[in-house]
């Protein structure tokens, strides 16, 4: 065992989704992109956007000290202080070797395997939302000279970020935070430029958490846009590789001096017979038709005061939420010349956030719980024309008395109509 820093619920087995594994026959095929068929394994003669390759784990290892060699901050899922995070990549030896996590409400710990697989976990606590929207940030700084003020630009002196090892989740995720800095009416540039110049190689998932529910929110486990590379990770008979989909002309620069086999049929289909055991192996659904108006219109459900009795406010389910992205604003000044505005990330479960002159609109847990599960799951389309919610499951599991988003929002869909007092003043939704 690496480190169990939370409670000793129940956990799905990792000898469970083995036999899952080795069970599994059916298959989602690779549609959009080109694949040999001769069965045999040869050489690539040219990658272009589209290619399906075979990469070894040596092509991984070359991939990443290619990607620093070209300029960018390498960074993928390490362990640290009991958890999978992301952290500086300098190597394959870096990656999670033989970790597995195992995850329930209100927990997660690691365990450690004698396999040799990279990647065979779900999520770990952060997602990659603070390497694009940070916890603390400066929003401008001005300064006092010779009785003029003058703004000083604040520039990003960090090198582009190359992610290696991103969830499909986490790929989506961060378009959800697109639409809101990027595309929204007002523009976060340095966030827009970061993401712009960001190589993002996602792996898809093999093993869920008990607490992931991305099949139902179609962000996983397999992945189709959204990414530079696409990898899953392999380990039988053929040995240790990864069936690589190349998704942009970044991934072709990257992949400059590797020479990969072309994806076999047998590649691929084993490659779709892991997607498909990891969807069935997803014990948690969301029925997500019909859920926002179902929510819109049940406001008043006495679901929200029960589960305000459990919810300490504590905002830890919108810390790890990879799409969360409430913040403040401060000016801090060092009383001589100098002024800067900070931007902090927040949460609207602190009575604060909803502070308007004279009072907090939501004065109460059971309004805060409502305000973040609603706009998630509901308003954020009236906002973003997406949901706000990926089905990763951090919420619940780093939730300390485990509420679950998907048993509450599905305990107010079955009783829809049953119990429902709207305000009128809220829209109805479909
Ligand atoms: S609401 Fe929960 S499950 Fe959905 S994206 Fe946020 S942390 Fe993940
Ligand atoms: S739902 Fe859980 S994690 Fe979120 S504020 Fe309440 S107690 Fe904290």
């Amino acid at each position: 065992m690496v480190e169990g820093p939370r409670s000793n619920m129940f956990y799905a087995s990792t000898a469970n989704l083995l036999h899952w594994r080795q069970r599994c026959t059916s298959v989602v095929m690779i549609d959009s992109f080109d694949a040999n068929d001769a069965g045999g394994r040869a050489a690539a003669e040219t990658l272009s956007v589209g290619t399906v390759v075979v990469l070894s784990v040596d092509d991984l290892a070359f991939l990443i000290a290619k990607l620093s060699e070209i300029g960018y901050e390498v960074k993928g899922p390490v362990v640290r202080s009991g958890a999978i995070v992301p952290g500086a990549l300098r190597g394959v030896a870096d990656l999670p070797k033989g970790v597995h996590d195992e995850q329930a409400p209100g927990a997660y710990r690691l365990v450690r395997g004698e396999d040799n697989r990279l990647f065979d976990w779900a999520v770990g606590p952060s997602g990659w939302k603070p390497e694009f929207f940070l916890p603390h940030d400066e929003v401008w700084r001005a300064r006092v000279d010779g009785g003029n003020v003058q703004l000083v630009e604040i520039r990003d002196a960090r090198r582009p970020l190359a992610v290696v090892g991103a969830r499909p989740c986490e790929a989506a995720a961060l378009e959800v935070l697109d639409r809101v800095f990027v595309e929204g009416a007002h523009r976060d540039t340095r966030y827009a430029e970061r993401r712009q110049n960001a190589f993002v190689a996602v792996v898809e998932c093999s093993s869920p958490a008990a607490t992931c529910f991305c099949d139902s929110m179609s962000t996983g486990p397999n992945i189709e846009r959204g990414f530079d590379l696409a990898l899953t990770e392999l380990d039988d008979d053929d040995g240790h590789r990864f069936v690589a989909r190349v998704g942009s002309a970044r991934a072709l620069a990257a992949l400059e001096g590797v020479a990969p086999a072309r994806a076999t049929k047998h590649d691929l289909s084993a490659r779709d017979a892991l997607l498909e055991g990891a969807r069935l192996w997803m014990v948690r659904h969301l029925d997500v038709s019909g859920l926002a108006g179902a929510l819109a219109r049940n406001l008043e459900h006495p679901r929200w005061a029960e589960v305000a009795e459990r919810c300490l406010s504590c905002g830890n389910c919108t810390l790890v939420c990879p799409t969360c992205f409430c913040s403040d604003v401060r000016d801090a000044t060092d009383l001589d010349d100098e002024v800067v505005r900070q931007r902090t990330w927040s949460s609207c479960f602190s009575v604060d956030h909803s502070y308007l002159h004279g009072g907090a609109v939501r004065p109460t847990t059971q309004s805060r719980y409502r305000q973040w599960m609603t706009h998630k799951l509901s308003s954020w389309w009236d906002q973003f024309d997406t949901t706000g919610c990926v089905g990763c499951g951090r919420c619940i599991a780093w939730c300390p008395v485990g509420i679950d988003i998907t048993e509450e929002a599905s305990a107010i869909v079955r009783s829809d109509g049953a119990i429902a007092v709207s305000p009128p003043s809220v829209r109805s939704r479909s």
